[in-house]
């Protein structure tokens, strides 16, 4: 039989580790075992990776048997054997009970994987899964320089795969017969690219860590290509539709808009405005991307165009990412047009039109009304979750949709509401997390960029503290004390957990650690602070006497609702919360955030969180509460978020501790997007010249007829995004 990139696995591996691969690690055909790269190399003696494994990790280390002890056990019957390994930089023990094994000998090199422990300060593996290199059996892999540490679970081990890559890359590692190169030669040739076939052996048995790079920048222009062929496409396909011109006309809702506005625009979002004024009036659907720092004002913006696009006839719907910002949009765009915003009803004016909340809590009879103004068009303004998506919502005449805060929207979805204009409609996607030149490239390939980088004039400014709970216990009661204050002097505050707490088994809302940087389960630690914790130590405790409340994803939407209005009207002093409160909430007298055990939260969140204080005039404080030591990695994240609020640079500082995959798929992983090693934060050129390449391809009149190996990476990573879509769906 011969064996191609499809051959199932089980047809060339034993049952059981074919099984495994597939259940613990997605690998399914010999292409899938062959694109499951290192996570890193280990050479003997030379590497520190013992002195950097943290409790906790699930690691495979190279190490070097130091010592071999046996003796009984005091308390128990039997015997402990502790064996000390160490690697040059570092040392560990392995202790294992009533169990010899002969072969450890000092000396002896050998792979140790498992769950690191900690007993008495010192770090620890009990019975660890081990695989001892033995020079005697002429098995040559081990022999080599450099060893492939691989993405590994329970029962597949770095080494069961490294032997099932042997049996399919045979003695001489001959693949030449089993890829085909579907890069062009003449591309190759320009950026240096080695063959498929060369790049591939090479990251799996390289000699050198020269080869490793070389092999890893051929695989990543695979990826980058591939995306970038992708969303090329997506661009040529949109430029080609034909939308319908919003054109300004001065009309009775923008000037009221206009006049509402209780502040002067600031320089940045009147230039923007002009931006999306001018694309509206295109007979080509708009795709614009606004980015802008958290409280610089993107919803005027967004307002004023969809104001512009109702007094030109058309509707507008507005997309946010949860009930509580959904109902606050609708809220604040009512208060704004007042009397214009309710055509229809007694107080009303006939000349404006009507603003419709439109989300999953509404009761049968209201989503009906609801449903039925937007599809009569009495509804200019439509605001709404993901409510908006379902079927059975029609829009009369859908010119515009604005998608607040993207990152937690889909492409999908975003296409899922395009789909329901007569023609395309015109799409702003508003984020407030600055994003990186790569990823504009990526994530956004498909969007023209616009950036809001002033913040409104008069704002007091956050300031941020790390307090590290464990060295500096008085600081935490300082932290309380300081919200009291904050409280005396009129202001509010938030308190936000990981976690609701008082969970009944059901795993609802669980933290949201998007961007922490752990990805191995962490069992050993304590579970996350709880709302409903926290808030009774509060009351009864260091803000006793305060108005305290809380507010989660747990309570019916009437509740967050009420709970966030109560908020706004001053009726709450604290609200102890979950990131329910991330996305958006706007409470300008509220300038106090303390964030519990804030080393669960990613950085971005943790900027987020930030922006929810000081956005009217009095200055703002954020506390980042953590028991994790101040010089460890997570401590150092706390510090850098604490010490700059530039979204930019906190964007680049995100980028490092997440996974690329993580950034590039809503499904947050990285073979949805096709990505396994390209870096959006090292890779740039290498981005930036895949997408000329790939506009180029795209651009010549046959595309990529005579590239047939590339359009099936193409539609392969459009097939996986598909499957993954309905997955979910
Ligand atoms: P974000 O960009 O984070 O979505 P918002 O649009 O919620 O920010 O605006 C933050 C706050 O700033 C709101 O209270 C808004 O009313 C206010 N604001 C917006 N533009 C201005 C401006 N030009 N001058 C003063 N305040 C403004
Ligand atoms: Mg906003």
């Amino acid at each position: 039989m011969a064996v191609t990139l499809e051959t199932p696995l089980s047809r060339v591996l034993g049952p059981k580790t074919a099984t495994s691969m597939a259940e613990q690690l997605s690998l399914h055909t010999v292409r899938d075992l062959l694109r499951h790269y290192p996570r890193r190399y280990a050479s003997r003696g030379e590497q520190a990776d013992l002195a950097d494994v943290q409790v906790g990790d699930r690691v495979t280390v190279l190490a070097q048997v130091r010592s071999v002890t046996t003796r009984p056990m005091r308390n128990r019957r039997g015997s402990l054997t502790e064996v000390v390994v160490g690697d040059g930089s570092g040392r560990m023990k392995l202790v294992f009970f009533n169990h010899r094994h002969t072969a450890l000998k000092v000396n002896a090199w050998g792979m140790f994987a498992g769950t690191v422990g900690e007993y008495r300060g010192e770090k620890q593996f009990a019975h660890p899964d081990m695989h001892l290199l033995d020079g005697d059996t002429g098995d040559d892999d081990w022999a080599r320089a450099l060893i492939p540490i691989y993405p590994a679970t329970k029962d597949v081990s770095s080494w069961v795969i490294q032997k099932s890559l042997k049996l399919l890359l045979g003695p001489q590692g001959n693949l030449a017969g089993l890829v085909e190169d579907p890069l062009p030669e003449d591309m190759r040739t320009r950026h240096g690219i080695l063959p498929l076939a060369a790049a591939l052996l090479d990251i799996h048995r390289p000699t050198t860590m020269e080869d490793v790079e070389r092999a890893a920048h051929r695989l990543k222009w695979d990826e980058a290509l591939v995306l970038q062929l992708t969303l090329a496409a997506r661009r040529r396909a949109a430029a080609l539709e034909p939308g319908t011109a919003r054109p300004r006309r001065g009309g009775a809702l923008l000037d009221a808009v206009d006049a509402a506005l209780p502040f002067a625009l600031t320089e940045g979002q009147r230039a923007v405005g002009e931006e999306l004024a001018a694309e509206l009036d295109r007979d080509q659907p708009m795709h614009r991307l606004l980015q802008g720092e958290v409280g610089s004002g993107k919803t005027v913006v967004a307002l004023r165009a969809m104001a512009q696009v109702v007094d030109a006839g058309g509707q507008a719907a507005l997309l946010a990412p949860t009930e509580v910002l959904a109902a606050q949009h609708a809220r604040g765009i009512r208060d704004l047009l007042g009397p214009l915003g309710r055509a229809g009803e007694l107080d009303g004016d006939p000349a404006g039109t009507r603003v419709t909340l439109l989300t999953g809590s509404l009761k049968a009879a209201a989503r009906r009304e609801a449903r039925a103004e937007v599809a009569e068009g009495r509804a200019g303004i439509v605001v709404g979750t993901h409510a908006l998506l379902q079927e059975g919502v029609d829009f009369a005449d859908l010119g515009l949709v604005v998608v607040d805060e993207q990152h937690r929207f889909g492409v999908e979805q975003r296409d899922a509401l395009r789909a329901k204009g007569n023609r395309p409609p015109h799409v702003l996607v508003m984020t407030a997390t600055p994003i990186p030149r790569t990823v504009a490239m990526t994530v956004y390939g498909d969007l023209e960029v616009s950036t809001l980088r002033q913040l409104p004039s008069g704002r007091g400014g956050v300031s941020s503290s790390v307090v590290p709970v464990v060295e500096k216990r008085a600081w935490l009661d300082r932290a309380w004390e300081r919200l009291r204050e904050e409280v005396a002097a009129g202001r509010q505050a938030y308190v936000v957990c990981p976690r609701i707490g008082d969970e009944t088994g059901a795993d609802d809302e669980p933290a949201d650690v998007d961007g922490a940087p752990d990805d191995e389960p962490q069992t050993d630690r304590r579970p996350p602070l709880a709302v409903l914790d926290v808030l009774e130590l509060l009351r009864s405790g260091p803000l006793a006497g305060l108005r305290l409340e809380a507010l989660h994803g747990r309570l019916t939407p009437e509740e967050k609702d009420a709970r966030m209005r109560a908020f706004a009207a001053r009726e709450i002093d604290v609200l102890v919360a979950t990131t329910v409160v991330e996305v958006g909430v706007d409470v300008p007298n509220a300038t106090v955030m303390v964030v519990m055990d804030a080393d669960r939260f990613g950085v971005s969140q943790l900027h987020q969180l930030r922006g929810r204080v000081a956005r009217g005039k009095h200055p703002g404080l954020c506390l980042l509460v953590t028991e994790a030591p101040s010089a460890s990695a997570t401590g150092q994240r706390l510090a850098a978020v604490a010490s700059t609020s530039d979204g930019f640079e906190l964007a680049r500082l995100d980028l490092e501790t997440r996974r690329e995959g993580d950034v590039l798929g809503a499904a947050q992983s990285g073979k949805r997007s096709g990505v396994r090693l390209l870096s959006l934060l090292e890779d740039e050129e290498l981005i930036a010249a895949a997408r000329g390449e790939a506009t180029a391809l795209l651009e010549t009149e046959r595309g990529l007829a005579d590239h047939p190996g590339l359009a099936a990476e193409v539609a392969r990573l459009a097939t996986d995004e598909r499957a993954d879509y309905l997955e979910k769906a």
